[in-house]
């Protein structure tokens, strides 16, 4: 049965209620793990031997609360004996600086004991991690409505960000990782969704709504909340499930959550 682990759901801004992005997926045995936003690799450790186990991690873009955790999380799988190899899917323009980092950190490959691979997203190019388990990453424009044309922006950078779809079998979960516009989703709502996982901080819940009016959408998973939906959550609820009478549930999952699909 598939699932997901909500371990942080909270927005860019800290928070002593939610942490930053990170959602364990899981698909006929395979434990995807969409983004690494800290403190990921504590939440992890709280469920068995995963920091061991798990497939791949795929991160969505370089915004600090969704890789912020990257160097921790490989730290932690070396210090909990991990030997699986890691394959790592992310933006290209974030690979070189990561391994950096990850590099200055003294976390060397050998030092690791397992191998890593670094996989950039390529638009339109599906990624199989095996089972029947594959991934298709989409391009959004998040990263470019945040910094093109803002002060201090470096306009040599791609700004490359990236909603994932997640299928197995006829099980389709979508990531939207953070977008610029919700209607960046529509062309991942064509034919049946399980689960949709949307942000809620760069848009209203009405704007959401109106895109996934004709969606055949089972369940909407809301997480970043904007500050004030995340203090009035019954009320986003409430007002997703009025507008969107076809979607079976609306969740606004907690840290910790697991949900079964
Ligand atoms: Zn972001």
């Amino acid at each position: 049965m598939p699932s997901i682990s909500f371990l942080g759901t909270g927005s860019g801004i800290p928070s002593a209620d939610s942490f930053f992005s990170s959602s364990l997926l899981r698909l006929d045995g395979k434990h995807l793990l969409v983004d690494a936003g800290e403190p990921c690799v504590h939440l992890l450790r709280d469920r068995g031997t995963i920091l061991s186990d798990f497939d791949a991690l795929l991160l969505t873009h370089g915004h600090v609360d969704h890789i912020g955790g990257v160097p921790a999380l490989l730290q932690g799988c070396r210090l909990l004996g991990r030997t699986k190899p890691l394959p790592i899917h992310l933006p290209g323009e974030m690979m070189a600086p990561l391994q950096a980092w990850i590099s200055a950190l003294y976390l060397t490959e050998e030092a690791m004991g397992f191998p890593v691979s670094w996989n950039a997203w390529e638009a339109g190019t599906m990624v199989d991690f095996g089972n029947d388990v594959s991934v298709m990453p989409y391009p959004n424009g998040h990263l470019r409505a945040c910094y093109v044309g803002k002060s201090g922006a470096d306009a040599s950078r791609p700004c490359e960000s990236f909603s994932l779809e997640a299928i197995c079998g006829s099980f389709r979960a979508i990531f939207s990782g953070d977008l610029a516009s919700p209607s960046e989703l529509a062309p991942l709502l064509e034919g049946p969704v399980s689960v949709l996982v949307c942000e809620l901080s760069h848009f209203r819940a009405e704007e959401l709504a109106s895109v996934l009016q004709s969606a055949a959408l089972e369940t909407l998973c809301l997480v970043h909340l904007d500050e004030d939906y995340a203090m009035d959550r019954g009320q986003v609820r409430a007002l997703l499930q009025e507008l969107l009478p076809q979607v079976s549930d609306v969740f606004l999952p907690e840290d910790g959550e697991v949900i079964d699909f």
